[in-house]
């Protein structure tokens, strides 16, 4: 097999290195993943078609990806105290759908976290099949608090009686009530499904109060927080009988585990990626180390101190303070400056956030009245303390100074060149 080298992707690729490694990076869903997890990504195992589970495959030659899937799906067990994982999700996206063509009927009732609040797409979005398969209602956050009322979730629940409530978010930055939600499900017999995408590796590591324990499924990604490949996962805590009473062909009742695994394959997917799911694997074990349980400690230290200092600087920041890893900062506090603008002179600075509506927000998802901030990814290149609140005085710079364009560029080579101090994969 001989072939040239693609040297134009190539080049992009270097670019791509390049930007990671010169900027700030501050998008609350990103992080950087080790050389190991990465080098696993671009390995053979690519080229393997593997549909079905370990031991139970529609196709021959799959004794070495069964190994890595069970080894990834043992690793996942520990880390999370689960009893039964599926780790084929190519996406967080994907594991919820999964989970959704597993427990309800097309045009069943669920109730999730307002996307404007903070919420996910899947958890009910109208332009997503979430929100256009099935008939969402939605529960959001307190006008004054800032915060989840969940007697407001009790009253919505009984009045909509959904089969399925999502709880888990993109944008809140606070613990979540499990116990006190397992309850309402109870009392109006719906499904539990925590979606700890953001948060999974400090609930992993116990550094926030564990879903397993109260909700009946729980889904992840696995390249947030948890700082693995770009992918998704389902989890039992305990293995059930589906409470809805869905029957196999032959009248038996199913697993809710046998549920989900044919919700991913062949509900929603075909060939899992056995590529990243080594890298799952590994990205596993290294969540299991002590060195990554001093990363994920100084990551949720780092937040704590960096809303802080956008507090002491006159900011706004959603429910005033963070449990987890991220915050959510309401502009409207500096007066002018929308999300939208927020984030684009922040770019020239070499310094990336993401733009975000905020509760109650009177502008649209494109323009928004917020911008959303985390610290995994500066906290895996080092940055303690001290540098979260040079970050956040780099940030009140910019903003403060948007339209002065010599100052930016100043602000952008001082962000270059502190860069270098906490090296990346170079
Ligand atoms: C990021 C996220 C997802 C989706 O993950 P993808 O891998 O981008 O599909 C799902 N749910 C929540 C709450 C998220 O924050």
């Amino acid at each position: 097999m001989i072939m040239l080298r693609d040297q134009i992707v190539f080049d992009l690729i270097q670019k791509e290195l390049d930007r990671q490694e010169d900027g700030l990076e501050l998008i609350a869903s990103e992080n950087f993943a080790s050389k190991q997890v990465i080098e696993a990504m671009g390995t053979v195992l690519t080229n393997k078609y593997a549909e079905g589970l370990p031991g139970k495959r529609y196709y021959g030659g799959c004794e070495v990806v069964d190994e890595i899937e069970n080894i990834a799906r043992d690793r996942a067990k520990e880390l999370f105290g689960a009893e039964w994982v599926n780790v084929q999700p190519h996406s967080g996206a994907q594991a919820n759908a999964a989970v959704m063509l597993a427990v309800l009927n097309a045009g069943d009732k669920i109730l999730g976290f307002d996307l404007s609040h903070g919420g996910h797409l899947t958890h009910g979005s109208s332009v997503n099949f979430s929100g256009k398969l099935y008939q969402p209602s939605f529960y959001g956050v307190e006008k004054e608090t800032g915060m989840i009322n969940y007697d407001h979730v009790l009253e919505i629940a009984k009045k909509e009686q959904p089969k399925l409530i999502i709880c888990g978010a993109s944008a809140y930055s606070r613990e979540w009530n499990y116990k006190r939600l397992r309850a309402i499900a109870d009392e109006v017999g719906a499904l539990l499904l925590a979606d700890i995408a953001h948060p999974a590796g400090l609930i992993a590591r116990g550094l926030m109060d564990d879903p397993l324990d109260f909700c009946h499924i729980v889904t992840t990604t696995t390249h947030k927080t948890l700082r693995g490949p770009r992918g998704g996962m389902i989890m039992l805590r305990e293995d059930f009988d589906n409470p809805f009473g869905l029957k196999t062909p032959k009248g038996v009742v199913r697993k809710m585990s046998s549920l989900l695994d044919s919700g991913v394959f062949p509900g929603t997917q075909g060939g899992p990626l056995e590529h990243v799911i080594a890298a799952k694997a590994i990205a596993f074990s290294e969540a299991l180390s002590n060195d990554y349980m001093d990363y994920i400690l100084q990551v949720k230290r780092n937040a704590a101190v960096m809303a802080n200092r956008f507090i002491d600087k006159g900011y706004h920041v959603i429910s005033g303070g963070t449990d987890n890893h991220l915050m959510l900062i309401d502009l409207r506090s500096k007066g002018e400056i929308t999300g939208r603008d927020a984030e684009n002179v922040l770019i020239k600075a070499d310094i990336t956030i993401n733009k975000n509506m905020v509760p109650f927000d009177t502008r649209s998802p494109f323009v928004a009245s917020g911008i959303r901030l985390g610290t995994a990814a500066i906290t895996t290149r080092g940055m303690k303390e001290a540098e979260m609140e040079k970050v956040v005085d780099l940030i009140d710079d910019v903003l403060m100074n948007k339209d002065n364009e010599s100052k930016i560029r100043e602000i952008k080579d001082g962000v270059n060149s502190w860069m270098k101090d906490f090296p990346l994969y170079k």
